[in-house]
């Protein structure tokens, strides 16, 4: 069988490091071998990287000129924004309608970062004696990038356009299981004409490919957004290296629902922001906090929109539950779910897979809710990233936010009611990166996003997200 190729400085290379198989989670069919990147391999695709950082060519490009090659780069993804979406949901099994609208939000981040260089301006500080002090921006030069496997489409782009925004060169290594995205990235970076190595992709294991690209001496930043162990051992290569890193990481976000929301649009709210993607979302609302006067009403209202989803395939009409996106993620969820009836959890809808027939041999679960457990249990304390909501009752602003805040994660949070002065205490009182108020897993480019805690380090997106790319560097001037 073929081996699919990955990109250094402009050439599709085979690998020499250890091959993988990617496989559909619809139906179980192997989509193709894909190249593995050894250490050698990244140590080529590192230098061509810096090779063209460094060429005067692209140093010295002007960012109206850099500005223009990136959007030509949004112009062809929006013309293969279709192609790039069958390639991602082969890989992931997302729905196609949400691949599509990542493609859209892809070509979205290149706009938008080529707009922040066109119309981002240096500083001139107050000046304490008799010179001139101007700070400018410097891009580090080769960062690595490396993505998980849930969003790649939105997440390469985003980190790919405000590093090469920036300046620098990139060396993106995707998951293994969706390596997909970024090949095509890659071909469409030499398509819209940009010069060659200033995107390389490299597909490989996460402890071959990945562990490699992290320890090369010329990588001078890290971006990475992946599982909290992973970014752990990964802060801990780049603290020992002296490197820059940025962390985006996993979550376990509270959902809030108090007594005066509007309760059908909360449901409507909850349900979506759970199991949409198929729980396979690092800011998925999968701990549901309902306050107690109103506990059994709302909880039924969501079981039964929950119970009404459909399971299907990714790419059939109505399909609103698509499968996760490997099998052996899924013996992972249903650990979890086990260990919830280990802890005295009850399962009111799903925990189990699907007995439709008529669904293909791929990797479905049911939504799932649990209640009965409480905050400690594993269920509730650690990131399934899968269709599963923990439902835990509250007493009152007080109990709610030691709830809330009582976990190692701090990535996103929810909140319905009507009133814009508790919303406001307690939108303050939480600790996480992004809460929504009234409304859940709204995005955009143009605000900042990360964690607090064990959810990250450092903010990507919005007008200074370009800075996480970029090193300060003061000039100052003479005036005697
Ligand atoms: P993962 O940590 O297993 O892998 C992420 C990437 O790291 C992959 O490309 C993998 O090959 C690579 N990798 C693995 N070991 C490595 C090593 N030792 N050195 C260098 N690279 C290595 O995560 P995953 O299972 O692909 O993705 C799911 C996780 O991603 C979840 O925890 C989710 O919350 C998180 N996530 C976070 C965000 C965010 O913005 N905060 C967004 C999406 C996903």
């Amino acid at each position: 069988m073929n081996i699919k190729p990955f990109l250094i400085g402009g050439e599709w290379v085979q690998g020499t490091g250890t091959p993988f198989d990617s496989v559909n989670p619809a139906n179980g069919e192997l989509n193709g071998r894909i190249g593995g990147a050894s250490a050698a391999d990244v140590d080529h695709a590192v230098r061509n990287a810096q090779r063209a950082q460094r060429d005067p060519r692209w140093r010295n490009m002007l960012p109206h000129e850099r500005a223009r090659l990136l959007n030509r780069v949004a112009d062809l993804i929006v013309e293969r924004g279709s192609e790039l979406a069958s390639i991602q949901m082969r890989e992931n099994g997302k729905l196609r309608s949400e691949c599509l609208a990542q493609a859209g939000a892809a070509a979205g981040a290149f706009r938008y970062f080529a707009g922040v260089i066109e119309t981002m301006v240096s500083e001139i500080a107050p000046s304490r004696g008799p010179h001139v002090a101007n700070v400018v921006y410097e891009p580090f030069g080769v960062v690595a990038a490396i993505t998980p496997w849930n969003s790649p489409l939105t997440l390469e782009a985003q980190k790919v356009a405000a590093a090469v925004a920036a300046g620098n060169a990139v060396v993106l290594k995707p998951s293994e299981i969706t390596p997909g995205p970024a090949l095509e990235l890659g071909r469409i970076f030499l398509d819209a004409g940009v010069p060659a190595g200033i995107l390389n992709v490299v597909t490989g294991l996460g402890g071959e490919t990945g562990l490699a690209l992290v320890q090369h001496p010329e990588v001078r930043m890290i971006s990475f957004t992946g599982g909290t162990a992973t970014g752990r051992a990964i802060g801990r290569i780049a603290a020992e290296r002296l490197v820059p890193v940025a962390l985006e990481l996993g979550g376990k976000s509270p959902h809030i629902v108090f007594a005066d929301a509007d309760l059908d649009a909360a449901a409507e709210g909850v349900v979506s922001g759970i199991f949409t993607s198929s729980g396979q979302s690092c800011i998925a609302g999968s701990r549901l906090f309902i306050e107690r006067s109103i506990y059994d009403d709302f909880l039924a209202r969501v079981v039964e929109r929950t119970k009404a989803l459909k399971v299907g395939p990714p790419d059939a009409d109505g399909s609103q539950v698509a499968p996760l996106s490997s099998f052996v993620h899924r013996e992972r969820v249903e650990a979890y779910v086990q260990s919830a009836r280990d802890d005295g959890g009850t399962i009111v809808a799903g925990g189990k897979r699907p007995d439709d027939a008529a669904l293909p041999a791929g990797a479905f679960y049911e939504p799932t809710i649990i209640t009965g457990l409480t905050n400690e249990a594993k269920a509730c304390r650690e990131e399934i990233f899968g269709p599963v909501l923990c439902v835990l009752p509250f007493d009152g602003e007080a109990d709610l936010v030691e709830q809330a805040n009582g976990t190692s994660f701090g990535l996103g949070c929810g909140i319905w009611t009507e009133s814009y002065k508790k919303a406001w205490r307690v939108a303050r009182a939480i600790e996480a990166g992004t809460v929504w108020v009234n409304t859940y897993k709204e995005l955009t480019v143009a605000v900042p996003f990360g964690g607090f805690k064990d959810s990250g380090i450092g903010r990507e997106k919005g007008y200074y997200g370009i800075r996480v790319y970029q090193e300060p560097k003061t000039i100052l001037w003479g005036m005697k």
